[in-house]
């Protein structure tokens, strides 16, 4: 099965309507994540059309609206969702959101540190965007240690530094997606050198496409995947079990369906 670690329901329908037709008979699940309450349901609708799915949701370091802090908080108490994210830290620098000063800097902090908390209070995973940013994520590792289990998506920093986290005791794994598919020297380094059952595989579906695509397609997890058995010289099918794996260590198992309400506190959703 192709476990994809991180994907966007909503923005790949709003580029690629019907997308979930196109899967086929893919043997395929996901961890699906939304930043508002408008998405979260257009998540939800979109997911009844898919094979198995988790939901998260996240307060996202490019928009970190603390308004949204009620819904998630909510959204675990009713156990709506199997994880917190995206939440962490941006400072690409292409709005004044994600330009590295010192209010951009405090505001990221916030929905941060509080979806830390969050998550290690319901023991949740967190799953983390990272993005010119791993300075200051490394700072605030201690945060980390009570969460039970991180997702670092599109993990973009060194080996070095991944190793450092894991060393401070943090239940982390390391997502991989097209940038692998770029050369991305980081990307294959820290590939290459974690452990093998500290790694993951993704889309970011519809963002981050790869050369010559307008947008990232869910089925573009399979040259992923393929792209990395090469990088790791093993056989894709051991990769394969090895990643669907560790995608249940870290979110469990899906649901086939999103759960109606008064079934949702029992099971995995
Ligand atoms: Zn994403």
């Amino acid at each position: 099965m192709y476990c994809d670690a991180h994907l966007h329901l909503v923005d790949l329908d709003d580029r690629e309507p019907g997308f979930a037709a196109q899967i086929g008979d893919l043997s395929w699940c996901g961890a699906v994540d939304s930043h508002d309450p408008a998405e979260f349901l257009r998540s939800e609708d979109l997911r009844k059309q898919l094979p198995p799915t988790l939901q998260g949701f996240g307060i996202h370091p490019q928009n970190p609206d603390m308004a949204n802090a009620d819904f998630l908080v909510t959204l675990i108490r009713e156990k709506r969702i199997s994880f917190i994210g995206e939440a962490g830290f941006d400072f690409f620098g292409d709005t004044p959101l994600t330009t590295r000063s010192a209010p951009a800097i405090a505001t990221q902090t916030e929905a941060f540190l509080f979806q830390c908390r969050i998550a290690a209070a319901a023991q949740l995973p967190l799953v983390l965007h990272i993005r010119k940013a791993t300075d200051v994520l490394m700072q605030h590792w201690r945060q980390l240690v009570a969460v039970p289990r991180v997702v670092l998506h599109c993990w973009p920093g060194r080996l070095e530094e991944a190793q450092t986290l894991l060393s401070k005791g943090i239940e982390a794994w390391f997502s991989f997606g097209t940038p692998l598919l770029r050369g991305s020297p980081h990307a294959l380094e820290s590939l290459r050198g974690l452990p093998p059952d500290r790694i993951l595989a993704e889309t970011d579906a519809p963002w981050q496409p790869p050369h010559g695509q307008p947008w990232t397609r869910l089925q573009d997890i399979v040259r992923i995947v393929h792209h990395m058995a090469a990088v790791l010289e093993i056989p894709e099918a051991e990769l394969e079990e090895r990643l669907t794996s560790n995608f249940i260590d870290v979110y469990g198992e899906p649901a086939s369906r999103p759960l109606p309400e008064k079934e949702q506190s029992h099971g995995i959703y």
